[in-house]
């Protein structure tokens, strides 16, 4: 992997993996979100959700365009929780991105603020060189092509010298198109797709690859 001159993280179930719980939590406040916004009863607001992600890819997107939620009132609301409650200094990742030296990049559908907490409550805050967070994507979130040509533009990455992490499929298949080298990190509970070129069970996995 000679030829890859920057990473570009997801953050959620990326940099920590699903069983931590704290996407789930999330989950657990967009649903009540709904639910008290639009009066809906908690089935009716988890297939109201799971609607709007398949759609528009975030809930909030949704939320925008169907409902004209506020996008600060969602995300003050949602995103109120202790990143400390789920996570915890992971001394194998720091060691792992510390081995690694390509440009480091989060490319995330959550707000800074919750970019920030989890970074700082893992212990790999001062690695990255960039974090593209909802709002400097203007709202237009991945998979949308507007949120990789935005990231394009404003890191000067080359996306074919870039690697691409994400633990949700469709969220490689757009950095494919442009060029880029595309990791799904999971359980590997998944069929195999055209659009991703590795498969990872953990994040820390990616010092291996590099060495390749
Ligand atoms: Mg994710």
């Amino acid at each position: 992997m000679r030829d890859i001159e920057a990473i570009i993280f997801d953050l959620d179930n990326t940099l920590y993996p699903k069983e931590a719980g704290l996407l789930n939590e999330v989950g657990n406040r967009i649903d009540e979100f709904i639910c008290k916004k639009f009066n809906l009863d908690y089935p009716g607001a988890v297939s109201y959700r799971k609607k709007l992600f398949n759609e528009y890819g975030t809930t909030l997107k949704g939320l925008m365009i169907e409902e004209k939620v506020d996008p600060e009132e969602y995300l003050g609301f949602v995103h109120n929780l202790n990143a400390e409650n789920f996570l915890k200094r992971n001394e194998e990742l720091i060691k792992m991105l510390g081995g690694i030296k390509q440009k480091k990049i989060i490319f995330s559908n959550s707000p800074r603020e919750h970019v920030l907490n989890v970074i700082r409550v893992l212990g790999i805050e001062d690695f990255f060189s960039g974090i593209y967070d909802i709002r400097l994507l203007d709202f237009n979130n991945k998979p949308g092509e507007d949120a990789y040509n935005k990231l394009v533009k404003h890191s000067r990455i080359n996306p074919k010298e870039s690697m691409m992490i994400d633990d949700y499929e469709n969220n490689l298949k757009p950095a494919k198109e442009i060029g880029m080298t595309t990791v799904l990190v999971g359980n590997g509970d998944y069929h195999k797709f055209p659009y991703v070129d590795y498969y990872i069970t953990k994040i820390t996995e990616i010092g291996g690859i590099l060495r390749e």
